[in-house]
């Protein structure tokens, strides 16, 4: 059977607008609330809370707005109030996730702080809680973790918890990629103790952009609303006793985030139907779909990814930013799959790469199940030996188109192509 490419681009994870959004936007244009305040604003922080079962919801401009506040609120509830010009977390280590998006990561530098990574495991591709337990031991001080769950799976978040608890560690939660998801029945976002969603343009929900940050406590939440509108004091002219930002969400944004919020369980079916259709489709090569605790937790599938046998990888050589690679029968490699898929005009991406061996934060330290860390990621570099997880995964995986309008037909054609990557 010959294939033709995609007349109409097949996309990673793309808006998928139903028509309330335009409803709420006109709204607010009509009403003339056209800044950072607003019904929508009130109602899609309403909404969330309710979703969520959170207490309170504040919309933010994106998700890396909300995590820098989430990151400077904790700081500040672990080491006081920094003096103007200062970060709150200077000369502090905080412990992050590794193989995540940079933004779960950057505002612990943005506050001066420096991000420790904690290893990845295998069974859902998130932290490890035995490298924290690890990274506890070597670095005892330590007390604020940044989790983030990847791809929309939820990662051990109750185990996570119990060890931060044990440390006195407060923990930021980035529930970014897995807004609808659950852990032990409870939704991601409401683990952390603060914890942060977005709405940007490739995630389950958008608003085009827009994120929020998310808290039971309402003192927290009026703080965070202060901090996003520059601070402003309540006195009648512009009166200034704290930094403030300009991070709140526009209520025009909020208009389609408003108009979002109720397909997002239709989202998460249609990309569970994904998954699982990749799943069945794939089974007889050898690749294994992107895992999750069956039994605790239910993802919200955000994005479907294969990981490759290590017996049937074809060589491929990654440098900074250029990679090639060796086609052989019967073995293929994210690098051959990724460009094949592109030539019929879809779109898959390489895994995340990890955050440990970002240039940016290659100094910073590093901590696997084995407390070896660097030692192990450098040997391999240096000696092909078995990397760590975080880069094993992103040696071997590759995420798959997983875009909801992605019609059956579409994906039979696109695991065809997969399968033929492996001829
Ligand atoms: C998208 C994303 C963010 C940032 O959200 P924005 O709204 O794009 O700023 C943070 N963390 C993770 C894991 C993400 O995927």
């Amino acid at each position: 059977m010959e294939i033709k490419p995609f007349e109409k681009k097949v996309w990673l994870s793309s808006p998928t607008m139903h028509g309330e959004e335009l409803k709420y936007m006109q709204e607010a244009y009509d009403t003339n609330w056209m800044s950072t305040v607003g019904a929508n604003i009130n109602e899609s922080e309403r909404m969330i809370c309710e979703k969520l079962g959170c207490k309170g919801a504040v919309a933010l401009s994106s998700g890396t707005a909300a995590l820098h506040l989430a990151i400077k609120l904790a700081g500040e509830k672990l080491y006081g109030q920094p003096s103007v010009g200062h970060g709150v977390l200077e000369g502090k280590k905080v412990f992050c996730s590794d193989l995540t998006f940079d933004a779960t990561v950057n505002p612990v530098a943005y506050e001066g702080g420096e991000a420790v990574f904690i290893d990845t495991e295998y069974d859902t591709w998130n932290m490890s809680p035995k490298a924290l337990e690890k990274a506890f031991e070597i670095y005892p001080d330590v007390r604020l973790v940044v989790i983030a769950h990847l791809y929309g799976t939820p990662g051990k978040v109750s185990e996570i918890r119990q060890i931060c608890d044990r440390h006195g560690a407060l923990i930021v939660e980035d529930a970014a990629e897995s807004l609808g998801a659950t852990y032990d029945g409870r939704q991601t976002g409401t683990f952390g103790d603060i914890c942060v969603i977005s709405f940007n343009g490739n995630k389950i929900i958008t608003g085009s952009a827009g994120g929020m940050l998310l808290t039971d406590s309402p003192e927290d939440a009026d703080k965070i609303r202060k901090w996003s509108t520059q601070s402003r004091e309540d006195a009648p002219w512009y009166q200034h006793e704290e930094m403030g930002y300009n991070y709140r969400m526009s209520n025009v944004i909020a208009g389609v985030i408003r108009g979002q919020i109720p397909h997002l369980e239709e989202h998460i079916a249609q990309k569970k139907a994904i998954y699982y259709r990749y799943r069945e489709g794939l089974k007889d090569l050898p690749v294994r779909m992107n895992p999750f605790d069956e039994k605790r937790s239910e993802p919200n599938f955000w994005l479907s990814c294969i990981l490759i046998d290590n017996d049937a990888m074809c060589r491929q050589v990654r440098g900074e930013k250029t990679v090639l690679y060796e086609t052989e029968p019967g073995k293929s490699c994210p690098t051959e799959i990724f460009e094949t898929l592109a030539k019929y005009n879809a779109e898959g991406r390489p895994i995340w790469k990890p955050m440990h061996m970002q240039p940016i934060y290659r100094m910073h330290g590093f901590i696997t199940d084995d407390g070896s860390g660097r030692a192990r990621s450098n040997a391999y570099i240096d000696e092909g030996k078995v990397p760590d997880v975080g880069m094993d995964i992103f040696d071997r995986g590759l995420c798959l188109p997983s875009d909801n309008k992605m019609t059956a037909d579409e994906q039979d054609v696109i695991i065809e192509i997969i399968k033929r990557c492996f001829r």
